[in-house]
């Protein structure tokens, strides 16, 4: 992770900068929702919090695929905290670390808006949130990331909460659950484990397709689906996508997430769109004027993250420059966001085809494993279009690439990316894919 932030700033910072305020810096630790930067001085602490946030989250969102936290520590901090800390297993910086997981305040149906895109998922949210475990057993919802399906989990719990006081919720990422199931092997603690997990009146599992090719953990959560379910409590899962199209996901495990209600949650439209930031500014207590929030709205389709994203970035610069938030200065702010390309209705399967007629190589090899050069670089090129020209994740892409990892689409993308800022025949050979494309 480090190495590809230090990638990342290396590319748009100078080099006297990137001297002075990158290469003395370490990542000492990374979290389910942050991630910790060490740094020599309160000086170089001031810095990267005032301007190098920004870019830091970006980045950090580019990785992950979702917001984290940066935060920043000066080595005599970090030496205080060590200190202090009881002697643990180390964590792995690789692997974002188990946290103990609880409910979000900000994620209520109070701040939720509803549109067309997600009416049907918020109303079988109320519905479960009221009537737990009676009439939709589990709950399902799915689709891309960013849209809400979280959120709406998290109010679900709040909802529920609010009417019995004294319910017991659990809410957990797959991933946590994984981790948990394992140490509770490794410790012995099975017993605890599973009181922890059966022992609850509603259960939120985030992100089921990380059970993908974990068999034990699916056999774990198979026991722990069937106890809840016999004693009428609710399951509440996501996914961003639909349990048959989960790799590996057991097949015992698919029909029971059938049992109940599968609904999903498509992308927000512009008036939407809108209404989330009008309702985030409000939040903040920003003044912005209408034609604003729609211009931002306007260039910013892809996700509700992004979105926010989007509208914290408006608002540091509008911060930095000491202005008032107008048009002209959001699409100052949001320059390198927007994506002159995307929004073009195409879809991976068409970049596929047009790029192996272009190339004059089969379908079969543009998605397949050959390393020759000739499939090589039409390969890349592809996977490049599809993120630049489709709002699909990264891990879709490479799935759409005959099952290739999210880092081997990262890969290309840099690639290409790279590539053109030298190469002016692959820029041209690039321009008329994506004519022909339009
Ligand atoms: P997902 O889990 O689908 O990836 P999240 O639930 O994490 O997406 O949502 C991403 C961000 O967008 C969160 O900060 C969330 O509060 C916000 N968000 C999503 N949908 C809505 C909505 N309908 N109204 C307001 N905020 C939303
Ligand atoms: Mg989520």
């Amino acid at each position: 992770l480090w190495i590809y932030l230090q990638d990342k700033f290396k590319q748009s910072l100078s080099k006297v900068s990137y001297d002075t305020w990158i290469q003395s810096a370490n990542l000492v630790r990374v979290t389910d929702n942050s991630v910790t930067v060490e740094v020599p001085s309160t000086l170089h602490k001031e810095y990267w919090q005032n301007n190098l946030t920004t870019r830091m989250v970006e980045y950090l969102y580019e990785y992950f695929g979702r917001e984290i936290s940066p935060l920043f520590v000066t080595s005599e901090e970090q030496a205080n905290h060590e200190e202090n800390k009881e002697p643990q297993k180390s964590e792995s910086f690789d692997h974002i670390s188990m946290v103990s997981s609880t409910l979000n305040s900000k994620y209520s149906f109070d701040t939720f808006v509803i549109g067309k895109g997600n009416q049907m998922a918020h109303a079988a949210a109320l519905v479960v949130a009221e009537e737990p475990g009676t009439i939709y057993n589990p709950l399902f919802f799915y689709g891309g990331v960013g849209l809400g399906k979280t959120h709406l989990m998290h109010a679900i719990g709040h909802q529920y909460l609010q009417i019995n006081p004294n319910a017991k919720i659990k809410y957990v990422s797959s991933e946590n659950f994984a981790n948990d199931f394992i140490n509770s092997i490794q410790n012995r603690t099975q017993e605890k484990f599973r009181q922890q997990y059966r022992n609850v009146d509603l259960l939120l599992v985030d992100d089921i397709q990380f059970f993908a090719d974990k068999e034990g953990t699916q056999e774990e959560f198979f026991h722990t689906f069937n106890a809840l379910y016999d004693d009428r409590k609710q399951i509440v899962l996501t996914s961003d996508r639909l349990p048959n199209e989960i790799p590996k996901l057991q097949e015992r495990l698919v029909s029971r997430f059938a049992w109940g209600l599968s609904v999903d949650i498509t992308p927000p439209d512009l008036e939407t769109r809108i209404a989330i930031l009008r309702k985030k500014a409000n939040a903040e207590g920003l003044e912005i004027p209408n034609d604003t929030l729609s211009y931002i709205a306007g260039q910013i389709d892809s996700n509700i993250r992004e979105l926010e994203g989007a509208l914290v970035r408006v608002q540091a610069y509008s911060a930095i420059q000491r202005n008032d938030i107008t048009t002209s200065l959001a699409a100052d702010a949001l320059k390198s966001m927007v994506k002159k390309d995307k929004n073009l209705d195409v879809s991976i399967a068409t970049i596929q085809q047009v790029v192996s007629k272009y190339y004059q190589i089969t379908l079969a090899d543009l998605k397949g494993k050959k390393r020759v050069r000739q499939i090589v670089l039409p390969r890349q090129i592809a996977m490049y279009l599809s993120r630049e020209m489709t709002n699909n994740s990264l891990p879709k892409i490479g799935k759409e690439f005959g099952g290739k990892d999210h880092t081997t689409v990262i890969h290309a993308y840099e690639k290409i990316e790279k590539a053109l800022t030298k190469d002016d025949d692959l820029k041209h050979e690039l321009e008329q894919i994506k004519k022909s494309l339009q």
